[in-house]
């Protein structure tokens, strides 16, 4: 039982591996007995020639249905952005939008290499659904925004502790997250009450923070605190907290979210199409060991869920910041899709070894992009893209492979994105 991948090339090796039971069962050298080394015959072999076998990439940040929203509304101010045309969209938004937009948002994923999102957005319900659907991995974020407005209080708390009470009906796949939105739409006893929840039941939490100057300046103005000692404030600091974004930080900041083990989610794309103003300083961060992974946020700001593309730019972006050509090198950036979000969120170690989650994706470079192959790591930040890979597994279950899905119909999924893009649209 299990899949055995033959001949494929590992690092500067070429291996077969065998996966069995969600995991890698073995790497050998040669090819393995008949058998592929997993019990009685391996359900199916895979020819790896000519393939790199790499761990699949996992997304820190996403609002995944917010793929209904690509393009719609580009080159405006973020405020014509946010009222004139995502808002009043997303007003609009049913369960089924949610999962269509879903189905979209993950397909991208899955054709790009990723297996695992950790999404803040409503009706997780539908979005765990899209995600069993097509055999992902995901932490979905049970949005909660209260506005100040003690009738908005009730209906959000209301919503989170249903969630709460279903979340084993999510999947094997799937865990629920609780996700206070940010510190400008929860109010601070808000901000207590849904980390206490978390915390009781063993769950991770989600938030945005310092995407703004103006958010930090509300915040001093209104609290005396800068955001990261709000949140401190009031209990939301944790190692099972990721926070999204932190372009607007000083030092002791970044020190504040390293001491607790907070993972930042840093968004490169969103943060330059949107105009947020300022960074993620990278070597301030660095400076005091906080753990960075990327994310893509929603579509509707990035425009895509390629981590390819926003690998190329978090390595650009800091390098030109820092005037540094040797800031976040090729293999560092890397580990940020890979390593670094597989710790964060519980997932194994982000390497192809024995043990470790059947997670994986074969990229073909045999293109002339990636030609003539001097330095893999080289290759897949700067001169990759989603297009390189060619086979996606998660959970040692193939999802795509020769670039075809395996796991639903890809015209299908298209052809309901649409429809349920232009219902949201025109409504
Ligand atoms: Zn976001």
């Amino acid at each position: 039982m299990g899949i055995v991948i033959r001949d494929c090339t590992l690092d500067d090796r070429v291996v077969t591996v065998t996966l069995s039971g969600g995991h890698i069962a073995s790497i050998e050298a040669a090819a393995p007995d008949a058998d592929g080394g997993a019990g009685a015959g391996p359900d199916r072999v895979i020819d790896g020639r000519g393939l790199h076998l790499l761990p699949a990439l996992r997304n820190g940040h996403t609002h995944v249905a917010m793929a209904l929203l690509r393009g719609y509304g580009d080159d405006l101010p973020l405020h014509t952005w946010l009222h004139d045309r995502i808002w009043p969209a997303e007003a609009r938004l049913t369960g089924d939008h949610i999962h269509a937009g879903a189905r979209l948002g993950i397909l991208e994923m899955i054709r790009s290499g990723t297996v695992f999102f950790n999404e803040m957005y409503w009706h997780v319900d539908r979005i765990a659904e899209a995600a069993r659907e097509l055999g992902v991995r995901a932490h979905l974020g049970s949005a909660f925004f209260d506005m100040g407005d003690p009738e908005r209080e009730r209906l959000w708390r209301g919503n989170v502790e249903r969630d709460v009470e279903r979340r084993d009906e999510l999947g094997d796949l799937v865990e629920l997250v609780l996700a206070p939105h940010a510190i400008y739409t929860v109010s601070p006893h808000n901000l207590r009450w849904i980390s206490e929840l978390a915390r009781a039941h063993g769950l991770r939490l989600h938030t945005h923070l310092s995407e703004t100057e103006k958010e930090v300046r509300d915040c001093v103005d209104a609290h005396g605190l800068r955001p990261t000692a709000h949140l401190d404030a009031h209990g939301v600091l944790g190692p099972d907290l990721t926070v999204a974004h932190c372009v607007w930080m000083e030092p002791g900041e970044f020190e504040m979210l390293a001491r607790h083990g907070t993972t930042v989610a840093h968004n490169p794309c969103a943060n330059l199409k949107l105009c947020t103003g300022g960074f993620l300083d990278w070597r301030m961060a660095k400076a005091v060991g906080t753990r960075i992974v990327l994310g893509t946020d929603g579509v509707a700001s990035n425009n895509s869920f390629d981590l390819f593309d926003e690998l190329k730019f978090a390595a650009l972006v800091h390098k030109h910041r820092a005037d540094d050509a040797t800031l976040l090198p090729a293999r560092e950036a890397w580990s940020l899709v890979t390593s670094e979000p597989s710790r964060a969120f519980g997932l194994g170690a982000g390497t192809v070894e024995v043990g470790e989650p059947a997670d994986l994706i074969l990229v073909d470079l045999s293109g002339p992009e990636t030609c003539p192959g001097h330095d893999l790591h080289s290759d897949l930040v700067y001169a990759a893209n989603g297009s390189v890979v060619h086979t996606t597994i998660c959970a040692g279950r193939v999802l795509m492979h020769d670039r075809t899905l395996e796991v639903a119909d890809e015209a299908e999924i298209l052809h309901g994105a649409r429809e349920a893009a232009r219902a949201i649209v025109s409504g």
